[in-house]
């Protein structure tokens, strides 16, 4: 995609944070992949004052250029585009839920289902290191072995998807979750799902959202199978 579409793109995704509640201030930023590297958030500046051209691009060496410093995370961002090649864009926040939960240091068990989107039975909370250090990406790459998702400890979350689209809305369903784990813990321990019964939604939701009518729009189709 044109590298001008995708700095438009990556801002509207950077507003859309504070929009759908999961960022305040300059807390959290966001990147997607781009044929010279991958375009970044600038450090510290309000969303709403950036234009596109604000967008810092950064080469995988770490090498940068634009009128404002890249995010003080690029270290995570550049190390999630290099070591995961199905990561389009990246997008890290202080949401509420999501950083309460990362206080505790606890990974998130699976209390409902809806984990299985995050690649697996857990979403792993990521041991703390400084924020913007080699140390803290090295503890949320680890932490993401076979997952698109983390807790950063006493920090917030971090999450990738296939493009910024992907990636905002499985955010906002991973704030979603920790606030639904948080409200379940106010009654006790909640009942976590066994391995047997996530193997199988991890299965389902292989093709979840994929089936199409195999006829034209208006035709009747069967029952769908108990595996669509
Ligand atoms: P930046 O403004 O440098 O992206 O930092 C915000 C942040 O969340 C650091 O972890
Ligand atoms: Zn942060």
């Amino acid at each position: 995609m044109n590298e001008n579409v995708l700095r438009e793109g990556l801002l509207a995704t950077a507003r859309s944070m504070a929009a759908s509640g999961l960022n305040a201030g300059t807390a959290g930023n966001a990147s997607v992949r781009c044929a010279r590297g991958f375009l970044i958030t600038p450090s510290g500046r309000p969303y709403e004052d950036c234009s596109g051209d604000d967008m810092a691009l950064v080469a995988m060496d770490g090498s940068w250029t634009g009128p404002y410093a890249p995010s003080s995370e690029w270290r995570i961002h550049r190390d999630i585009f290099a070591a995961r090649p199905e990561a389009g864009a990246v997008l890290h926040a202080h949401s509420p839920f999501a950083t309460a939960l990362a206080c505790h240091r606890r990974d998130i068990p699976a209390f409902h289902y809806m984990i299985a989107r995050f690649g697996g039975d857990s979403i792993r909370c990521a041991p703390y290191a400084t924020f913007g250090t080699q140390d803290l990406s090295a503890s949320a790459i680890a932490a993401l072995e076979n997952r698109n998702a983390c807790l950063l400890a006493n920090h917030g979350m971090l999450v990738f998807g296939a493009d910024l689209r992907h990636t905002l809305a499985l955010a906002i369903e991973f704030e979603t979750l920790c606030e639904q784990y948080w409200r379940a813990c106010q009654l006790g321990t909640p009942v976590v799902l066994g391995p047997g019964e996530m193997a199988e939604v991890i299965t389902r939701f292989k093709s979840y959202g994929q089936a199409k009518a195999a006829n034209a729009p208006d035709a009747i189709n069967p029952p769908p199978s108990d595996l669509d």
